[in-house]
């Protein structure tokens, strides 16, 4: 296991920034190719799967285990072939130099030949009135963590996605009854998690309706919503102690504006071998992905990211940084054809 403390090179070979999935498995990879890499956490350590009860759909782990636990099993074993692993915040990354520089919000400045981002996605929130009051006083965007204080309650959960169904399942463990809010009428939640809410004696669906302010008394908590009926427009009032929101996430995006390319969703760019627009910075898990946000997508995302790393590296040393894009692989991407080089480079960056 490498050492924290120990002296690091003035330019590391890689860096990875974010402790998901994807991370820990670009870090196993780099650390097995013997590039001495060096991965900060962020502030939310594990990622999105960190706050997830139960993996049951990770390949290995047939009894299944929870996302903390399925966190520190990557994290050891990357460490074990050399892994370094540092607990801070990146504030800041400059791409438009070489080596690229990454600054944290404990004040450190690192160099890099190369990176790996893999800065994932956060809760998406609802932005009603109340939703900010009430947050940590019956509002939650983590039924793992705070499930197990509603014990006896009555809840409700926005949403009709994989997360909303699983993570309402997850709370009839404490809750009386979980009323899943959805502003539809057909669920997007997978077969599997459909049949079981259906099956469930405790949940029940409210269709069509969106919730339009989340109530309760100033300095108190929660004690319940305001909805509309999205076809007939009726207003209701729902009583309930907490609120649980899952309806989708935003990429964790805040240190690429204006220097990698992003989709209209906020999502980094890649193309198919985890390469963003600028030659040596890779993004790999739920900052590119948009489809399937599976932790074993973001694994297989991680160790592609780190093999083209460890390719780009080999190429850097051997013949030199060319710098520019090449766009020759992205051609339904609108953004890299604007930023295309007036004349396609003869060869690619990354040999495949
Ligand atoms: P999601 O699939 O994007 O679903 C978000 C849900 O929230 C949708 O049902 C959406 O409604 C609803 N929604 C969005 N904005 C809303 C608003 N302002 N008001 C009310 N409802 C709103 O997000 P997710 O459930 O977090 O899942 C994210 C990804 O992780 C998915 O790819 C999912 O498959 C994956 N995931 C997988 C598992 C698993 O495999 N066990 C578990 C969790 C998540 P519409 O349906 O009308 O758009």
């Amino acid at each position: 296991m490498a050492d924290e403390k120990a002296p690091r090179p003035a330019v590391e070979e890689t860096m990875i920034i974010g402790s998901g999935p994807a991370g820990w498995t670009a870090g196993l990879y780099t650390a097995r190719a013997n590039l001495n890499p060096l991965l900060i956490t962020g502030n939310d350590y594990g990622g999105q799967v960190s706050i997830t009860y139960e993996v049951e759909n990770y390949p290995g782990f047939p009894e299944a285990l929870s996302g903390p636990e399925l966190v520190e099993k990557m994290k050891e074993q990357a460490e074990k072939f050399g892994l370094t692993t540092v607990y801070d915040h990146v504030s800041e990354i400059v791409t438009d130099q070489h080596p690229f520089i990454v600054r944290t919000v404990s004040g450190k400045e690192y160099k890099s030949k190369s990176l790996i981002l893999c800065t994932g996605a956060r809760p998406r929130f609802l932005q009603v009135p109340g939703e900010k009051e009430f947050t940590g006083k019956g509002v939650s965007y983590c039924a793992t963590c705070d499930g197990f204080f509603f014990r006896g309650k009555d809840l409700v959960v926005v949403g009709g996605g994989d997360s909303a169904v699983e993570e309402g399942l997850f709370l009839t463990k404490f809750a009386t009854k979980v009323r899943i809010i959805h502003r539809r009428d057909e669920l997007r939640a997978s077969k599997i998690l459909r049949d079981r809410a259906f099956a469930n004696d405790k949940i029940e669906f409210v269709w069509n309706t969106v919730v339009t302010s989340i109530n309760g008394e100033t300095g108190g908590s929660v004690k319940g919503v305001s909805v509309e009926n999205t076809i007939t427009g009726e207003k209701s009032e729902l009583q309930t102690d907490g609120v649980f929101v899952y309806v989708g996430h935003l990429p964790n995006n805040d240190l690429y504006h204006g220097k990698l390319h992003l989709d209209e969703d906020g999502h980094l760019i890649t193309d198919k071998k985890m390469r963003t627009n600028v030659p040596g910075i890779f993004a790999a898990g739920e900052i590119q992905d948009k489809v399937f946000k599976q932790v074993a997508t973001s694994v297989g995302q991680g160790c592609s990211a780190a093999m083209q790393t460890e390719k780009f590296l080999a190429e850097f040393e051997s013949e030199g940084y060319h710098g520019s894009v090449d766009p020759r692989e992205f051609p339904s991407y609108a953004p890299f054809k604007a930023a295309a080089p007036a004349t396609t480079p003869e060869r690619e960056l990354v040999p495949a």
